[in-house]
């Protein structure tokens, strides 16, 4: 094995894919099933100019990895024939204030300086002016989302096609370097191999030989039956969004709580959902409920994610603390580890 990888996440599975594409032997271990962290619960929203409207470092990340995104769906598509449901279809964040209109229209600007078209609009059908004065949002035409089950699913077959062996139930109790490899403990024995990446989300201060500091930041999500008119958008307010899926399903997310490694919906995560998505958009109370997930985001204390060599040993590699942007940024994330990768072996 040339790379060991800890954690089969987004960031895991897109890191073995592109890896395996350029010929390393991958092998890679999750302590649950692939994609059974936070990776599970997630809404798969690629939106750069919502999560990172201010400029600086993640809004840079953000709108290179989701320049990458058409290419990075289009190969795992094709390596693996797995069908991915990828819509650039636009997102509308409502203004529900006249000082949100203000901000908002600032982020316009920010949004057209990067080439991507950002139009003031009157409010969408179906959606209702909730507060103040303000009547319209911002439409960011590029922005939309990925399926990230089935994304999930064709990184995987992509990489096992080329040989990459998926370890599921296996986790990885620590990790450590010997002078020119670097040896993964499981329960079951040792294993060595030449580098080690560690992608294990909420968990990385767990297996690796230092602590980057990573905490988890519990999520709440829907999944709903949608009734009324079609949703063209993904929706934003600053209480809820929703994301509609071609099969007339919606998200709606997602709380953002500090409550340690408790990954369980609680009943006022889910009522705090379904107030704030009804008041959005009207025609939500009479969707029908398919399920709620719970997902610990992985968060650092600088809000960017750690994408580096340990400190320790440049075998030993941290791609982790995505926090609220791990879709969106897995084929940037995996790009630069490749690089890493490369400069080691
Ligand atoms: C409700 C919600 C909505 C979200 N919406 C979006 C969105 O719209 N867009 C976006 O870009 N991001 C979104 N995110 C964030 C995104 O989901 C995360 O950033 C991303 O999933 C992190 O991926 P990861 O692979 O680093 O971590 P994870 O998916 O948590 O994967 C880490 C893996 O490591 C494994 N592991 C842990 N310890 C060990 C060990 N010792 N040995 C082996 N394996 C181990 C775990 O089992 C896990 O499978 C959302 C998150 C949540 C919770």
């Amino acid at each position: 094995m040339d790379v060991g990888i800890v954690g089969a996440g987004i960031i895991g599975c897109a890191i073995a894919d592109d890896l395996s594409r350029r010929g390393y032997r991958v092998e890679v271990f999750d302590a649950r099933r692939v994609g059974g962290g936070a990776t599970q619960a997630t809404a798969g929203v690629l939106a750069p100019f919502i999560e990172a409207p201010s400029a600086g470092t993640l809004q840079k990340l953000a709108v290179e990895s989701l320049g990458m995104y058409d290419g990075f769906v289009a190969k795992a598509q094709s390596a693996s024939e797995w069908e991915i449901e990828y819509r650039r279809c636009g997102t509308f964040e409502v203004a529900t204030s006249v000082e949100a209109e203000e901000r908002l229209r600032a982020v316009a600007d920010a949004a057209r300086n990067a080439q991507l078209t950002a139009q003031w609009h009157a409010l969408e059908p179906g959606a209702r002016q909730t507060r103040g004065t303000a009547a319209g949002g911002l439409l960011i035409a590029e922005q939309g989302y990925v399926r990230v089950e089935q994304l999930l699913v064709a990184l995987r077959r992509a990489a096992e096609r080329r040989g990459t062996v998926f370890h599921e139930e296996q986790p990885i109790l620590k990790t450590f370097t010997k002078r020119d490899h670097v040896v993964i403990e499981t329960s079951t024995g040792a294993l060595s191999c030449g580098v080690v990446v560690i992608a294990a989300g909420s968990w990385s201060d767990v297996v690796g030989p230092e602590q980057p500091g990573i905490r988890p930041v519990r999520g709440q999500l829907l999944r709903l039956r949608w009734k009324g008119e079609a949703l063209p958008h993904v929706m934003w307010s600053q209480d809820c969004y929703v994301v509609p899926w071609l099969d007339r399903t919606v998200l709606v997310g997602a709380t953002v709580e500090e409550v340690g490694f408790d990954d369980r919906n609680t009943a006022k995560g889910v009522g705090q959902l379904i107030d704030a998505v009804q008041r959005l958009l009207p025609d939500a109370a009479e969707a029908t409920f398919i399920e709620a997930r719970a997902g610990l985001r992985p968060a650092s204390d600088s809000g960017l994610p750690v994408i580096r060599p340990s400190s320790n040993s440049t075998r030993v590699i941290y791609a982790t603390g995505h926090f609220r942007n791990g879709v969106l940024l897995a084929p940037l994330t995996a790009r630069l580890v490749r690089g890493m990768v490369g400069a080691v072996s």
